[in-house]
């Protein structure tokens, strides 16, 4: 009985919501409206598949920056960036990928489903790719152990649902979608410096590129997450010394190098936010363990986009301006 209240009430919460969704172009759309009309998208799917808000927001975000990675995959036309191939979508022997029947696409075996009732499963439509997805993860279960078991099914790679489930952690603790607050690695009030120096040759170790950006600063300062993330490796490294990854819930990993040690407390799977303490600058590295001062000490920031199979840097120098400028201006 409480389940076919629940579908009724999602049924009509979702008829209130769609000339939301339908009648505004997500890119005309404020940030605050976005994140707001996802969260409504996210609890409606749950409501209906019990398939809980936090993980249907992490997949939808590890999506959409595999989306904003590569070049192969169409602007998503809506709020939500879950990809399904039309031919996955349609079904491989179905002879029209384009297909919106509910019915043929069963026929054909096609993954498609609609979500909102309107007799179309649309490839494009949020609540059809929602609901296709939240059904395909209620399949295997609604706790935690069975989903990510669902997850590794679909996307067979480990990394993938690491990344995910972080993202699901971050969401469940926070209960909210906009986790976009940035601050500068190091206090403002501490001494320091860096310029660009981004794709510089490094002599150290053979032939390699600079990826990241220098902050030259006294032993000791503060080195803090720059965004709310998930440490997702800790330890050792001869290029980088002490050094930390955090990864953030726009799937961009952010390293810290060269410290003289690590904040307690901070371990493998912790979740961060902008400005805790994760360590200190140091000069270690360019050696075996515990190796340091063979150079000033300073931190190495770096970070890395993921497109789904691999990782690559990018000059972090223009953030760090935009959120020094930013973090200025709030004092
Ligand atoms: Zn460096």
């Amino acid at each position: 009985m409480k389940r076919f209240f629940l579908i009724f009430i999602s049924a009509i919460i979702i008829c209130l919501s769609l000339p939301l969704h339908q009648g505004i172009a997500a890119e005309e759309m404020s940030a605050d409206d976005i994140y707001k009309g996802r969260m409504t998208l996210y609890k409606q799917m749950e409501a209906v598949t019990y398939v809980p808000w936090y993980w249907l927001a992490a997949v939808d975000a590890y999506e959409r920056g595999i989306r904003r990675a590569r070049k192969d995959r169409e602007e998503t036309e809506g709020l939500i960036s879950i990809f399904y191939a039309p031919k996955e979508w349609a079904g491989p022997l179905n002879p029209d990928w384009e297909d919106e029947d509910p019915y043929s696409l069963a026929l054909f075996e096609g993954i498609g489903l609609d979500g909102d009732q309107d007799g179309k499963a649309s490839r494009v439509n949020d609540m059809d790719i929602l609901f296709t997805f939240a059904s395909y993860l209620a399949s295997y279960g609604h706790d935690d152990d069975n989903i990510e078991i669902g997850l590794w099914d679909y996307y067979q790679r480990d990394q993938a649902v690491n990344i995910i489930k972080g993202h699901a952690d971050l969401y469940k603790k926070h209960q909210k979608l906009d986790l976009d607050d940035r601050v500068f690695p190091v206090p403002l009030n501490y001494n320091y410096s860096y310029r660009s120096t981004w794709g510089d040759r490094r002599g150290w170790g053979g032939r390699r590129i600079h990826e990241g950006t220098d902050i030259f600063a006294g032993y000791n300062t503060p080195v803090r997450s720059t965004t709310y993330g998930v440490v997702e490796l800790k330890g050792w490294n001869r290029f980088g010394g002490w050094r930390i990854g955090i990864r953030d819930n726009n799937n961009v990993y952010h390293y810290y190098a060269h410290l003289s040690g690590f904040e307690k407390d901070i371990k493998k799977g912790t979740l961060v936010e902008p400005g805790t303490v994760i360590g200190y600058v140091g000069s270690s590295g360019y050696g075996k363990p515990g190796t340091q001062g063979k150079f000033p000490p300073h931190l190495h920031y770096g970070m890395y986009r993921d497109n789904g199979y691999t990782e690559w840097s990018f000059d972090p120098y223009p953030n760090l301006r935009s959120w020094e400028k930013q973090e200025r201006r709030k004092k």
